[in-house]
């Protein structure tokens, strides 16, 4: 039998779907343990069981659940939820609704099962919290990109080409290659997009050490290579992308 724990952490809810007549999935990403899928029981009845009826995308709780990480479906069972906060302003604009759901969706795209990253964890309840402030919004989307690549061990290179090294002249940028390609390197590369040297700079100016906000607002274009980069990395898209995307248009 396999051993089972208890185990009690902070989490938010990343994505939630239903299980059964009665039951939905939540995947969390808690803060010291990592994203976990749990089984939520008895979530749509109006039984004694519905503690986590009112549990959505975006909400941030302790939870305590049953550890099941050898469970045929790998699913656990949260056993509790005790809501810590509503993400109540962030609920009357769309932009910002748009921009939480895309960091949960890119979040739980690049982290894999129980694999823990507490910095991670903190810069998306961050994240959260300040989209209820009058912060704009692709300032805390791409420093919130920045840092998730940066946690997964993904940050491109971005100060210089990765193919030659030479600093000046970054005109391209590769997935594959995972960084600026320079104007020399870029006719040998079949998956490539072209980026604005200014913004290649304003990312290399980035670190994980110093974090958003930016000294100026990021260009939507470093939101884009970005997004196209962890887009590569997953394998898809994030679903959410293009909603979000939208509203940046009308900058
Ligand atoms: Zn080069």
């Amino acid at each position: 039998m396999p051993a089972m724990a208890i185990v009690r952490d902070i989490a938010v809810v990343l994505r939630r779907f239903e299980y059964s007549e009665t039951s939905q999935v939540l995947v969390l990403f808690t803060r010291a343990h990592g994203k976990v899928r749990t089984l939520a029981k008895g979530m749509k009845r109006s039984t004694r069981q519905r503690f986590a009826a009112a549990v959505d995308v975006l909400d941030v709780g302790a939870v305590a659940l049953l550890e099941q990480r050898s469970a045929a479906d790998g699913l656990s069972t949260l056993t509790e939820w005790k809501q810590q906060r509503f993400c109540g302003g962030l609920r009357e604009r769309l932009d910002r609704i748009h921009a939480g759901q895309y960091a949960a969706e890119v979040t739980a795209m690049l982290t894999e099962d129980w694999d823990a990253h507490p910095a991670l964890f903190d810069a998306l309840a961050e994240l959260l919290s300040r989209l209820n402030d009058s912060m704009g919004v692709l300032d805390l989307v791409v420093g919130y990109q920045c840092t998730l690549l940066s946690e997964v061990g993904l940050w491109p290179r971005f100060d210089a080409c990765v193919l030659c090294g030479r600093r000046s002249e970054l005109t391209t940028f590769s997935a594959l290659e995972g960084g600026a390609v320079c104007r020399h390197c870029e006719p040998s590369q079949i998956e490539k997009r072209s980026v604005p040297g200014a913004v290649i700079a304003s990312l290399a100016a980035w670190s994980a050490a110093a974090g958003p906000p930016f000294d100026r607002p990021p260009d939507v274009r470093a939101f884009d290579v970005l997004d196209y980069h962890l887009s590569h990395a997953a394998g898809r898209p994030p679903s959410t992308g293009r909603l979000l995307r939208a509203h940046f248009e009308h900058r």
